[in-house]
């Protein structure tokens, strides 16, 4: 594996964007697939960059991975003032790099900052800035089946004020993690605990935004129902504990009689880019999309009569996860009989095979990081 080395400080023109480098010679070699996991290991650089009010941002570098420098009194720390998106490149056979969808996660994040007080670079400084780091850290792209590279850009409020107002100050980073394939032995179905006491979002709250707050609003439900043997929470409505929201941190599906059903996005629903995409395919093959509310009972029903089909969660880390079984207090429901569905089994397939340049991409999802730095 070879390191990049540069004369550092060097300079990285990416779109707008004027990126000093300062770089470390690599040391460490890609950990074999099934030793990477998921987010254990970093890259050696990140890409970071400073906002000030009246300055606007400033001072994009890539600089070698390691502890950032905070004021005690940051907004991050207090009060929330921070958030994240998660997206992936992949290496195809041929060694070309692929992001997937990549703008669009830049979008997200992007519009989704103003509703924590934050502010965010615009979608194209954050996607430039990704794509300029994956360039650079690009031996760090793995190529075994399955494998990919998880970049995690997250945007964090660093003024140390503690009045409770929106921060003046705020900090830009990304930070690359080669993860391993999410099934190393085929698809799996999980069990789901649906969750009647806790909820994730309610309507006019932050479920629509990737806030760090959700997921600590999430972690103790979590935790509960991993302890009772299911991997994740099934959320239902804030109000009335009735619909169908998310499973875990993912988007979910499910297969009624003659259409496939997901939850609106109504505020409380994080806009999945894995489930735009999932939508798109299924219209594209010829599917009954419905973006509409659906009850638990709903599911209930449709396994009595017989009309229940495929459940399953749609997400960057999994693509596709199907749900197996269901269990609250009064009982449990298996959606089927332990086999993975033709659907999800097709789903994976393909998205997973446009990730990689195996598959014709006609929505134009993947974008080569051809080589700059
Ligand atoms: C990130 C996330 C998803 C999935 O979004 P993708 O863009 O498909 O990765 C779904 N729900 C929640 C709550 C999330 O945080």
């Amino acid at each position: 594996m070879t390191s990049t080395t540069l004369t550092a400080p060097d300079l990285i023109t990416a779109g707008k964007l004027e990126i000093k480098v300062t770089s470390i010679p690599r040391t460490r070699s890609m950990p074999k697939a099934a030793e990477l996991g998921f987010g254990r290991i970093f890259t050696d650089h990140m890409f970071a960059m400073d906002y000030e009010e009246g300055r606007g941002w400033f001072d994009a570098r890539i600089v070698p991975y390691g502890p950032i420098p905070m004021d005690p009194g940051a907004s991050a720390l207090h009060y929330g003032q921070a958030m994240f998106d998660g997206c992936k490149a992949f290496r195809a056979r041929d060694g070309r790099i692929l992001l997937f969808r990549n703008k669009r996660h830049a979008a997200r994040m992007s519009e989704g900052a103003p509703r924590l007080g934050m502010t965010a670079p615009d979608a194209e400084t954050i996607h430039a800035a990704m794509k300029a780091l994956v360039d650079f850290e690009r031996d760090w792209v793995p190529s075994e089946p399955g494998t990919s590279l998880y970049l995690r850009p997250t945007l964090i409020g660093t003024e140390g004020f503690l009045g409770v107002r929106a921060a003046k100050k705020y900090m830009f980073f990304v930070i690359l993690s080669p993860v391993g394939a999410y099934y190393p032995d085929g698809m799996k179905p999980v069990k789901i605990w649906v969750e009647k006491d806790y909820i994730r979002a309610a309507k006019g709250g932050l479920g629509a935004v990737k806030a760090g707050a959700n997921y600590a609003a999430s972690l103790y439900a979590a935790t509960a129902a991993q302890k009772r043997g299911y991997a994740q929470v099934l959320w239902l409505d804030a109000l009335e504990h009735r619909y169908c929201e998310e499973v875990g941190v993912m988007n979910l599906f499910v297969q009624l009689k003659d259409e496939i059903v997901t939850a609106p996005l109504g505020g409380t629903i994080l806009a999945g880019v894995t489930r735009d995409s999932v939508i798109t395919l299924l219209r594209d093959w010829g599917y009954t999309v419905n973006e509409r509310r659906y009850a638990f009972d709903e599911v209930v029903e449709a396994r009595k009569n017989g009309t229940l089909g495929e459940v399953f969660g749609t997400g960057t880390a999994a693509v596709i996860s199907p749900v197996g079984e269901f269990g609250f207090t009064e009982g449990s429901l298996k959606t089927s009989d332990g086999a993975i569905g033709p659907l999800a089994q097709r789903l994976y397939s393909t998205l997973t095979a446009i990730q990689y340049g195996e598959a014709p991409d006609v929505h134009g999802w993947t974008e080569e990081v051809t080589r700059v730095a």
